[in-house]
């Protein structure tokens, strides 16, 4: 068994995948090539937004986003304690300061009343990481960000699917609340590519140009820089595959809901485990299925799964206001109480669109005889 078993996924689409980058190098369209826009249009499309643009990577899309903004050294951008690494260091790489806000434990994501404790004269921008497939509470952070006059730019690696419900009765996806949105075609992401990949995501086209130009050396037409930009392009050839991937994204998220459902059912009733929360305010596409245990058994039952040849993971084994590069460099909520719990309690168990239901009761099997075996051991 794996985490992500990609090679599955592969095996169901393997003569489209095979004939549609056949296509590209038989055109040798290499960069920029046709499948890229209608990739870019295609996805726009599905996420019911303006702008769809791509570029090389994730934690690019982040470093354009905040470009596009125009974030200078010295301003201050609130983000999650507990994520991933890339919202500290795009903001640290141009200069700005990542002020780490605390984390609500149930759903793993940034907590609006920290942020609101957070903002200073100096802050531009609030970036919610909508972590493991479930997304922030965007009411709550479109409010703060309104009366301060703050930018949003959702991290939505982890959540591409995702609905936001809005205050109004309105829905929209996640990534596409914010001015600006990012995810990750990362390979194990919920729409992944045979590579790296990310795009961001817009309604506003005079963001929708900047970004562009900045992922071509700052260039609206060739050679002739407008901004100091990078080099920053979704390849065609993974272009192609997520093309063929995309129409199928809706049905995978099902997949992905009923292991989450039957794990839920198996473990749910466990008193030493938290399984993963919903939210009225949004759906979840369970990029990762993270339960919390006590920090005493949280090692020994990942010993147990792996005994039994069951993979899990740690996602993420420290904050990111401990981390030696950024700890100099940032500032922390000083009323942070839950983020530092998370690295020591959280386990993620295998999650992907192709487990089977055999894998899925053997998982909660092993999971259930673990705390069987050691619950007063777990409780001591
Ligand atoms: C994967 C991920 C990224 C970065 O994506 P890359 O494509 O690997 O650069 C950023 N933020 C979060 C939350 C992620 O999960």
């Amino acid at each position: 068994m794996k985490m992500v078993d990609l090679h599955r996924q592969y095996l169901g689409i393997r003569d489209e995948v095979e004939r549609a980058m056949g296509e590209v190098i038989a055109q040798s369209a290499f960069i920029k090539g046709p499948a890229v826009g209608l990739f870019e249009q295609e996805l726009a499309q599905w996420l019911k937004v303006r702008h769809c643009i791509a570029c090389g990577n994730g934690t690019d899309a982040l470093l354009l986003s905040l470009l596009a903004v125009g974030l200078q050294r010295g301003d201050e951008v609130i983000v999650p304690a507990f994520a991933f690494a890339a919202v500290a260091e795009t903001v640290l790489l141009l200069g700005g300061v990542p002020v780490f806000a605390d984390v609500d434990p149930r759903t793993f994501n940034i907590d609006p009343a920290s942020v609101a404790r957070l903002v200073s004269g100096r802050t531009r921008v609030i970036i919610p990481v909508h972590l493991f497939g479930l997304p922030c509470d965007m009411a709550a952070l479109t409010a703060i960000a309104k009366e301060h006059g703050l930018k949003i730019i959702e991290d939505n690696a982890q959540s591409l699917g995702a609905v936001c419900r809005m205050p109004d009765g309105t829905s929209r996806y996640a990534g596409t609340v914010g001015e600006i949105g990012c995810t990750s075609f990362f390979p194990s992401k919920v729409l992944g590519c045979y590579g790296d990949g990310g795009a961001v995501f817009t309604d506003d086209d005079e963001l929708a140009a900047r970004i562009r130009a900045l992922g071509s050396h700052g260039w609206f037409t060739k050679y002739d820089s407008r901004y100091v930009g990078l080099n920053s392009r979704l390849d065609t050839l993974q272009a192609a595959v997520l093309r063929v991937k995309l129409p199928r994204l809706g049905a995978w998220i099902a997949a992905r809901r009923s292991v989450a459902a039957r794990y839920t059912e198996r473990m749910g009733g466990l008193p030493s485990v938290v399984t993963p929360a919903g939210a009225a305010y949004a759906t979840h596409v369970y990029h990762q299925y993270t339960v919390r245990v006590p920090a005493e058994c949280r090692d020994g039952l990942r010993a147990a799964l792996a005994k039994e040849g069951i993979p899990s993971m740690v996602y993420y084994p420290g904050t990111l206001c401990e981390q030696p590069a950024y700890r100099d460099a940032c500032v922390c909520d000083p009323a942070m109480r839950h983020a530092g719990t998370l690295p020591a309690t959280v386990l993620s168990l295998p999650m992907d669109s192709e487990l089977t239901d055999a894998e899925v009761e053997r998982v909660a099997d092993a999971v259930c005889r673990y705390f069987t075996d050691n619950e007063k051991r777990c409780h001591e």
